[in-house]
């Protein structure tokens, strides 16, 4: 490695240090390094695909402009896994190989807007985020004629990020091409801070009031930010003026982002707002199976399932749990069945948290019982309703270690009382009904006890 390029990428540093502060420094700068510079290559060595990926979404500009007036020359950066730097990471944590594996995803390197990544035609679209997935395409197509502004908002790791790329992608690969940016609110709240101090006003204003499609993402990052939100209500308004589309993603919808200007929130409110929910059992089998394709892993139904059971938080969950078997399975050069999958899921599904793994149990015996999803959450009391919801107490009880009130509280904010009740009336019919043990021991076999 030159060492121009080195001292390039360290002053490069410094500089974003002291725009970013020492604790976002810490997180995500101070464990990279510069690996390769090639004329117009800069490729920068990070600890995992995690942060690969969080620097290109909310970094890439901050970090191109100002290396390359370091270096003299416009450079493109590359984010890269460095095997160096994964393993001091991994020292440093004392993290089991499993934990690492996850943590640090298959090793690849990260290419920005990959649009093999980021399409509508592989997202897997269900009841949870069909509306939001249809809207996007609609601006897909006719950008800034309906659902103006379009904006998406749901918990981590369900979607938002993949729709807005997806529809960039789409508007960018079509004919009415041009002038689209998508960006982070954080990395335009660092472009924005960058230029102040660096008088390119001008050329930051010209970026984004002129273009056609301003798609903006985790739009809640503005919150508290006065001088970015005037700076954002600004272009915002600059680009409404000019009939371009805005498309917005948050992790909470306009109304409950706080510490938002009244304006801001009521123009978010003007056009349409949808939600993205967590994944159901059937969308969740269709993720498994769809993310296995892509990986060329030849997944055994039993193990789809067992994994789109067991991992029922976001899809982002879902897809490590995906890349860790694909991991594992290339490795052995076998391919992985339900145990194993257990065993290599264990970290994952204990670090679940606990109404996650409730609603394993409850998506289980709801299927077993041939009920509609929430009946076991919900108030009816029609006899095949309560014997399920008994039995799903009972599992709980047994596979899982939850307190009897945890359990009532999950299953539709039932006492402790009937929830100890719930759980001898099973052990009773366990003990007098020889079809309903088989029944109770499979459906525990699932869980792998
Ligand atoms: P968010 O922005 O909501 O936090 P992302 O869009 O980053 O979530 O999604 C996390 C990961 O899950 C991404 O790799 C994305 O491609 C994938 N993903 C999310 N939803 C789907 C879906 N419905 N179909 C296919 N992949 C999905
Ligand atoms: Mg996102």
């Amino acid at each position: 490695m030159q060492s121009a390029a080195v001292t390039a990428w360290h002053d490069t540093l410094s500089d974003i240090k002291e725009l970013v502060g020492e604790v976002r420094f810490n997180l995500w700068f101070r464990r990279t390094r510069a690996l390769c510079s090639k004329e117009a290559a800069f490729e920068v060595g990070v600890p995992s695909v995690f942060s690969a990926e969080w620097l290109d979404n909310h970094y890439r500009d901050v970090i191109t402009c100002t290396l390359s007036e370091k270096l003299g020359r416009a450079v493109a950066i590359r984010f890269v896994v460095d095997p160096g730097l994964f393993r001091e990471e991994r020292e440093k944590q004392g993290r089991s190989d499993t934990d690492l594996i996850r943590q640090a995803g298959a090793p690849e390197n990260i290419e920005k807007s990959d649009p093999v990544r980021y399409s509508l035609d592989n997202f897997v679209v269900g009841p949870c985020n069909s509306v939001a997935y249809w809207a996007c395409v609609k601006v897909a197509q006719n950008p800034a004629t309906a659902y103006n502004p379009l904006f998406i908002h749901g918990g981590v790791g369900l979607g938002k990020t993949h729709l807005l790329r997806a529809v960039a992608g789409a508007v960018r690969g079509g004919e009415q091409s041009g002038d689209i940016e998508y960006i982070s609110a954080e990395s335009f709240t660092n472009q924005f801070l960058f230029a102040l101090r660096n008088n390119k006003m001008h050329a930051f204003h010209r970026r984004y009031r002129n273009c056609r499609i301003l798609v903006i993402d985790d739009v809640h990052f503005l919150a508290s930010k006065q001088g970015t939100q005037e700076e954002f209500l600004n272009t915002y308004k600059a680009v409404s003026r000019h009939g371009g589309q805005i498309i917005m993603a948050s992790d909470s919808h306009p109304k409950l982002i706080g510490k938002l200007k009244d304006e801001l929130v009521t123009r978010f409110l003007a056009g349409m707002v949808v939600k993205i929910e967590k994944p159901d059992f059937n969308t969740r089998l269709e993720i498994v199976r769809r993310k296995a394709a892509e990986r060329s892993l030849a997944l055994a139904d039993a193990t789809a399932e067992f994994v789109a059971r067991n991992v029922s938080g976001s899809v982002r969950e879902l897809e490590g749990a995906v890349n860790t078997i694909a991991w594992y399975a290339a490795m052995s050069c076998a391919p992985v069945g339900v145990s194993m999958a257990g065993r290599i899921l264990d970290g994952l599904i204990e670090s679940q948290c606990l109404p996650v793994r409730l609603a394993g149990i409850d998506e289980l015996v709801t299927r077993y019982a041939g009920l509609a999803e929430g009946d076991l959450r919900g108030k009816r009391r029609t006899r095949p309703v309560s014997r399920a919801r008994h039995l799903a107490m009972y599992l709980a009880r047994e596979l899982g270690s939850y307190s009897y009130s945890e359990i009532g509280a999950y299953f539709g904010g039932r006492n402790h009382s009937s929830v100890l009740s719930a759980v001898r009336k099973v052990e009773e019919l366990i003990d007098t009904d020889e079809a309903f043990s088989v029944d109770v021991a499979a459906l525990k076999s699932q869980f792998g006890s």
